[in-house]
């Protein structure tokens, strides 16, 4: 019987082993890719968490990996298939995976987040001939070439700024007259010559034979159409919450997100939330890793108030 399985090794989960480790808890991090770090592991650059400045999200995420094995936090690859409640408190969870069971009395979801899709004609499609969304993973295809980011976050605006590197041209789609992206990176994206914003503009369909060709855009306010001639379109329209797994265990909110509070207790005994699927107001590494923390201080508790640990 473990003490808390953990569930996702992005920023949340492997601070949540770290932490997990140095309480003395039997813990295992169950991630479902067998390289950790999450949504990090797609940025270009992340400097915003301090100590870091400009570091690769890639070698952030290995760093933040290495850190967990040094404490030799034990980890599991494999794919949740469904979490079952026991019949009482001190009977916890059993996880079930594609690789085995494991009986836990506490459960973390650092499950994060995955991305949104526009849902429009073409999309599905082209996914793959044209459609992407990791420009860190994808950007190298289209290097010379035109491109269009959707987007007004902080991911469309560190896309362009990174595809603007190698392609000849990049459209940066937004819905509003304004960004919401961090300052910094609005700036940035200013001062890059073969970057344009088109304002208040949706995409409405991606077009092409065998390949993206253009994109159909409407502008919101005259309801104007024009087609925009780009051979790839990188959709960075925000994330949806991976809870799932979670919809019949403890509340969520409307969007699918983990309702707890900072210190990462749900509505459910023994169920705790860190990092991206946690209802919150900011999303970024450092909060995330902030969660992990809260979430194993919380199962210290309860596992005192169990009465089961050392
Ligand atoms: P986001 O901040 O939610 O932004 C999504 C953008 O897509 C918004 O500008 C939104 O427009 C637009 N949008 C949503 N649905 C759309 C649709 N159907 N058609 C057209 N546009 C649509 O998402 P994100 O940029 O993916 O970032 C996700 C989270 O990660 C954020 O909290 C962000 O701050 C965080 N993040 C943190 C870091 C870091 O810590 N270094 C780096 C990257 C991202 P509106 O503006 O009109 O709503």
């Amino acid at each position: 019987m473990y003490d808390v399985v953990i569930i996702g090794s992005g920023p949340a989960g492997l601070c949540a082993a770290i932490y997990a480790k140095r309480a003395g808890l039997e813990a295992v991090t169950i991630e479902k890719n067998p390289m950790s770090g999450g949504q990090v592991l797609n940025t270009y650059e992340v400097d915003n968490y301090p100590g870091l400045p400009g570091i690769n999200g890639f070698d952030m995420g290995m760093k933040f990996r290495e850190h967990a094995d040094k404490l030799e936090c034990e980890f599991k690859t494999a794919v949740v298939l469904s979490i079952a409640k026991g019949q009482s408190k001190e009977a916890g969870f059993t996880v079930k995976t594609d690789e085995g069971s494991f009986d836990t009395r506490a459960v973390v979801a650092a499950t994060g987040a995955v991305h949104a899709r526009l849902n429009i004609p073409g999309e599905e499609e082209f996914t793959g001939k044209g459609v992407s969304y990791c420009a860190t993973c994808d950007g190298a295809f289209f290097k010379g070439r035109t491109v269009a980011v959707i987007g007004g976050g902080d991911v469309a605006a560190e896309d362009a700024i990174f595809l603007a590197r190698s392609c000849e041209k990049v459209y940066l789609i937004h819905r509003r007259d304004e960004l919401r992206a961090a300052r910094v990176l609005q700036d940035k994206l200013k001062s890059l010559p073969n970057v344009e914003i088109i304002w208040d503009t949706v995409g409405e369909a991606i077009e092409g034979e065998d390949q993206v060709e253009g994109l159909l855009l409407k502008n919101v306010k005259t309801n104007e159409t024009r087609k925009l001639a780009v051979q790839g379109v990188f959709v960075a329209v925000g994330v949806i919450p991976d809870s799932n797994l979670f919809q019949e265990l403890t509340d969520r909110d409307e969007k699918g997100y983990i309702i707890a509070g900072e210190d990462g207790i749900c509505s459910t005994d023994g169920i705790f939330a860190a990092g991206d699927v946690r209802k919150k107001k900011l999303r970024q590494i450092v909060t995330a890793v902030s969660d992990g923390a809260n979430a194993i201080n919380s199962v210290q508790e309860y596992l005192l108030r169990l009465k089961v640990t050392k």
